[in-house]
């Protein structure tokens, strides 16, 4: 039996783990320091009263990663009504026929996981159908840093002229930096995590070809059992699910 965590035990976790986020920065290198990282709290599969506790505690930033449960929550009305400033992330795979849905999303903040040119061109040419006239919809290129071929993203080699096609041909979209999930079960003894490395020297070598400042592009990587180490190397946005909602059951679709 999995032991379902009351709405008290969300808000003493999510307390735990800004601590910890909090600290993990302290341990930064100096040129790090200026960064905030922000927590996603990852509510994916976990009921709806366990994000309204987090949002009651200040939480505002929320990770799912199945279209239909985002569809679900978002639009769900205790969700609606008591979390106004809920930022709502998409951090699943994406595939073409699901754009229009994840871009109805209420309040939706940014998608995370754009893992091809062909996709970010669709979301381009689809987001003036649903964002408020001028607005831009943000994203992050998803990079497979860890090279596995169950794993989505673009390849590091590539980044570049993704990055470059999202700047210079996708008037609607705001790259907002790059992410990766890596590979599972680092001992973090070990040393660096390399998907961590592996995700900066992407951020360092696209801007140094396309004369951006490595300060604007944010870095999505790190989770429950290393978003710590990940901070302690420069990421900026750590999504945490178990460590704030508990142990989840491994789900099995492939939505
Ligand atoms: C589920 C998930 C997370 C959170 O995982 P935890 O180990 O529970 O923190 C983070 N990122 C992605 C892409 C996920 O699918």
């Amino acid at each position: 039996m999995i032991k379902r965590m009351a709405e008290a035990d969300v808000k003493e976790c999510l307390k735990l783990v800004l601590t910890s986020v909090k600290e993990a920065c302290k341990r930064r290198s100096p040129e790090l320091q200026e960064l905030q990282p922000t927590l996603v709290a990852v509510s994916k599969t976990k009921p709806v009263n366990h994000i309204i506790a987090a949002y009651e505690e200040g939480q505002r930033h929320f990770g799912e990663n199945y279209i239909q449960e985002l569809e679900e929550k978002s639009n769900n009305a205790e969700i609606l009504e008591k979390c106004k400033e809920i930022r709502w992330h998409f951090i699943g795979h994406l595939q073409s026929n699901k754009v229009n849905k994840v871009l109805s999303t209420p309040n939706l903040y940014l998608i995370e996981t754009v893992d091809s040119q062909k996709l970010a061109n669709l979301l381009n040419k689809s987001w003036p159908k649903f964002g408020t006239p001028e607005s831009k919809l943000k994203i992050m290129i998803q990079v497979n840093t860890s090279g596995e071929e169950e794993k989505n993203g673009i390849a590091p080699s590539e980044v570049c002229n993704v990055a470059k096609f999202v700047l210079e041909e996708c008037p609607n979209l705001h790259l907002e930096g790059l992410m990766t999930i890596g590979k599972f079960g680092r001992d973090p003894n070990e040393g660096p995590n390399p998907d961590f490395l592996c995700l900066r020297q992407c951020r360092e070598d696209m801007c140094k070809k396309l004369g951006l400042n490595w300060k604007t592009v944010e870095l999505s990587m790190g989770m429950s059992d290393d978003f710590e180490h990940a901070i302690e190397l420069g990421s900026t946005n750590v999504r945490v699910g178990s460590k704030i909602f508990g142990f989840r059951a491994p789900k099995t679709a492939t939505a």
